[in-house]
């Protein structure tokens, strides 16, 4: 079988390692138009549902990837010069950058076709002149748009105005760091990935600069500096598709689907899309019966993730009309945000920071 594949992010990357590990003789080309060292964005979390999907697809790659996540198991509200703990399922996260370097180098060990820094060729050319066409070129998928009306997209802005800034300093878990303007509440939402680097994602409605968040958040920051990567404001977009493929093109990851960024799962749900859509190719005789399968294999859990984004984006930016006013009620809000988690699931650790700040 002759693949095409627009775009190496880890959707498009992942589903070439894991087809040719199940098929040797398919040929597999992929088109990605950023070198690794110009992606944007800093660490992203990486749920152990994500590694067991790998290590269940490859096991080899699994063993690359693990050593990288920095892991913790709790999560600190920062409210009003106060800090709350609470246990929490165990999560990781990892440089984005590593993450796709990883699987580059996977890729061109199992023999993918890797063209690095260039854009794929139009959604005709790739339709007819390869079997099967996969679009894993992001949430504005060139390749999904040039086939217009085929797929039913839609798109809705949710959340809040967001920053994804990075910090010079490694944080001890995942964070939220809330704090008051003139302007209205400031969140950020900060995780290590990294020996002495963090993520450092910011929601405020009035979009401060870079200068006025250092000062702001210069407590918990503690010297460090915030970073940019391609970094500005913006809302984010939650991509939906009526169907996910028309004839030999089939959407994957970001292009099929989106989900708010603050349940962390993009990733995830980009490497199970890359999974399924294999193990779909050789268990169904045609290639019409295996675009069905994939998509009737990921779709509940697609939604589901995208039903729970959205209320944790509305949460999010319902906050900055009604702030919590410590980090009690932060905490019990977040929890039941996206009716996951019940207050019992945590073991809480109340703790005066005594710090004079306003986070
Ligand atoms: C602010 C923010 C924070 C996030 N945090 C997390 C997190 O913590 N955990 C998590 O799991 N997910 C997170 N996500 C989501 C995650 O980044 C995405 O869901 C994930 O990267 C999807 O992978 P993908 O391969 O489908 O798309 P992408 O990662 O967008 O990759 C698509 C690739 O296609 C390439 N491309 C596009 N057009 C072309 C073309 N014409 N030719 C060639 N190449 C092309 C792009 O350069 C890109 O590399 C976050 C998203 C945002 C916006």
């Amino acid at each position: 079988m002759k693949i095409a594949v627009s775009g190496g992010g880890p959707a498009g990357l992942a589903f070439a390692a894991f087809a040719r590990l199940a098929d040797p003789a398919a040929e597999v080309t992929v088109w990605e138009r950023r070198r690794v060292a110009d992606t944007y964005g800093f660490g992203v979390i990486l749920p152990p549902a994500a590694s067991d999907t790998v290590r269940r697809a490859d096991p080899v790659l699994a063993g690359a990837l693990d050593p990288h996540p920095v892991r913790w198991d709790e999560i600190a509200v920062h409210r009003h010069g106060r800090s709350l703990s609470f246990g929490s399922p165990r999560l990781g996260a990892l440089s984005r950058r590593t993450l796709l370097g990883t699987l580059r180098q996977r890729c061109a060990e199992l023999g993918v076709r890797l063209h690095e820094g260039a854009a794929a060729p139009g959604a005709d050319a790739l339709r007819a002149s390869y079997d099967l066409v996969v679009a894993a070129d992001g949430a504005g998928s060139a390749t999904r748009d040039a086939l217009a009306g085929s797929f039913g997209t839609s798109t809705a802005r949710i959340g809040p105005d967001y920053v994804w800034l990075g910090a010079e300093r490694a944080f001890g878990s995942l964070a939220f760091l809330v704090a008051d303007t003139v302007e209205g509440p400031v969140v950020a939402h900060a995780y290590p990935y990294a020996p002495g680097r963090s993520t450092f994602l910011v929601e405020a409605a009035h979009r401060p600069d870079v200068g006025e968040l250092a000062e702001l958040f210069a407590g918990p920051l503690g010297g460090a500096r915030l970073l940019e990567n391609r970094s500005r404001w913006s809302r984010f977009v939650q991509v939906s598709n009526s169907v996910w493929s028309s004839g030999n093109t089939v959407l994957l990851g970001d292009a099929a689907h989106t989900a708010h960024y603050s349940i962390g799962s993009g990733t995830r749900l980009a490497l199970d899309d890359a999974l399924a859509l294999v193990t779909a190719l050789h268990a169904q005789p045609s290639l019409p019966d295996a675009l069905a399968a994939y998509e009737a294999a990921r779709r509940p859990a697609v939604e589901d993730a995208q039903r729970t984004g959205r209320a944790s984006a509305e949460w999010f930016a319902a906050l900055a009309d009604a702030p919590p006013s410590s980090p009690e009620e932060f905490l019990v809000d977040l929890v039941t945000r996206g009716g996951r988690i019940s207050m019992g699931d945590l073991a809480v650790d109340a703790a005066g920071t005594g710090g004079a700040g306003t986070v």
